[in-house]
């Protein structure tokens, strides 16, 4: 079973699949918990450039690198788990580059889609929980934290609206992978709701 959760910085990604793997844990199930970007040690050293050099990077060439990253993640991590009946959980898959790349680069959906499609021979998350989240929100949630919002707080609000109407289109159009969530609900009932959905997806 693949897990992904997606949704913009400071929406309870990290604090959900935690819960998820240790529910899942909790009755003997193997997790491979993962994350993208950084997801490998080849994946860090892309996670590094792309993070760094946000802002002075042609869009296309983050695309690439983001690509690059997955390409690696899924070829080495995450499909040899899946192959031994692992379950994986995994922070933002090819949904995000969508939304970052594709909504908030304007690179388009289709393309940057299709490239990350290529890159991963195909694979598409069993499930996509969604935790849906203001942008002004979610400012506030992690300037309470003091976490810097975006990480270099490189990016204005509008790129940050685009990443989440796009998010919210994606889960609309695929209905059926997406589990969208209201991420200003408590975190216990967040983590009710995914295991809900989750219970009824497990292989015996
Ligand atoms: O903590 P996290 O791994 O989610 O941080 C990665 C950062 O990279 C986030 O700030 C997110 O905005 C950005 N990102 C991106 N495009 C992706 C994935 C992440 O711009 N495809
Ligand atoms: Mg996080």
């Amino acid at each position: 079973l693949f897990v992904t959760f997606e949704g913009g910085d400071g929406a309870g990604k990290t604090t959900q699949s935690t819960l998820l793997q240790e529910w899942l844990e909790r009755s003997g199930r193997t997790v491979v918990r993962t994350r993208e970007p950084g997801g490998t040690e080849v994946g860090v050293l892309v996670r590094d450039i792309v993070l760094h050099h946000r802002g002075d990077i042609a869009p296309r060439a983050e695309a690439l690198l983001y690509a690059a990253d997955r390409a690696h993640h899924i070829a080495t991590v995450v499909r040899p788990a899946l192959d031994r009946g692992d379950t994986v959980i995994q922070d933002r898959y090819l949904d995000s580059s969508v939304a970052y790349q594709g909504a908030g680069r304007v690179l388009g959906r289709d393309e940057v889609r299709d490239l990350s499609l290529w890159a991963t021979e195909g694979l598409l998350p069993d499930l996509t929980v969604l935790l849906d989240l203001a942008p002004r929100v979610a400012r506030g949630r992690l300037d309470a934290d003091d976490k810097p919002f975006d990480r270099l707080e490189a990016e204005r609000e509008g790129f940050h609206v685009r990443v989440r109407t796009e998010f919210l289109a994606l889960a609309e159009a695929e209905p059926d992978r997406f589990l969208v969530l209201d991420a200003t609900r408590p975190a216990a009932d967040l983590a009710d709701a995914v295991r809900a959905r989750v219970a009824g997806m497990l292989p015996d």
